[in-house]
């Protein structure tokens, strides 16, 4: 079976469900890594750094940030609904933002994978 993020193959046991899709395990750490529970009231009361120095951004990643601060969290597929892109754009460039501790993956209680503010 393949991964549906890198596409290499992989034996069916390897492969992680997430949102529907089957990952490996790097693809899948690399999604929603680091896990942590995601607590929305810290969004809320966080102090935003985002404003000040930060380095230019693409307009896809102003968007994601701007939707993710509004929401405090929000689901990957929902938000490639919300802001009419594809989910792996959305996935590349969360990647950048991640590196660029603007985001970060966490898991509600619902177990499923949110994005959130890196602060938060
Ligand atoms: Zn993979």
């Amino acid at each position: 079976m393949k991964c549906m993020r890198c596409r290499k193959e992989f034996a069916e046991s390897e492969l992680v469900e997430l949102d529907n899709r089957r990952l490996c395990e790097d693809c899948y750490m690399d999604v929603v890594s680091p896990l942590k529970a995601c607590d929305p009231w810290a969004v809320h009361s966080a102090k935003s750094g985002l404003e000040s120095g930060r380095p230019q951004l693409l307009p896809l990643q102003e968007k994601m940030l701007e939707e993710i601060k509004k929401r405090g969290r929000v689901k990957p597929a929902e938000l490639a609904e919300i802001l009419g892109a594809e989910l792996g754009e959305l996935e590349k460039n969360f990647a950048i933002l991640r590196h660029m501790e603007l985001l970060r993956g966490c898991q509600g209680d619902d177990r499923q994978v949110y994005w959130t503010l890196f602060a938060a």
